[in-house]
């Protein structure tokens, strides 16, 4: 981690932070061959996911893969006068 980062995480070091998931975006879901690292779409569906990696080991014969899911989310302040005074 850089300096950069340590001052940045100095400054909010009393502010209240919190993350609430985007309400719109649901978690998305995809697949990863190991062998070639093709990837299949993001999903908001996991079986999807785990049908494009049986696809791909039809077609490939590629035998590793990872299911991976992510997730969108915004981070809010949660007390405003935190941040005031500790610069
Ligand atoms: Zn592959």
């Amino acid at each position: 981690m850089s300096e950069g980062d340590e001052s940045v995480r100095r400054r909010y070091r009393f502010a209240e932070w919190a993350l609430t998931a985007v309400p719109t975006m649901a978690v998305r879901h995809f697949g990863k061959c190991l062998m070639c690292g093709q990837r299949s779409a993001d999903t908001a569906e996991p079986d999807e996911a785990q049908v494009w990696c049986l696809k791909h080991a039809g077609l490939t014969h590629h035998s590793g893969y990872e299911l991976s899911a992510f997730q969108y989310f915004n981070a809010t302040m949660t007390d405003p006068k935190a941040e005031q005074r500790v610069t």
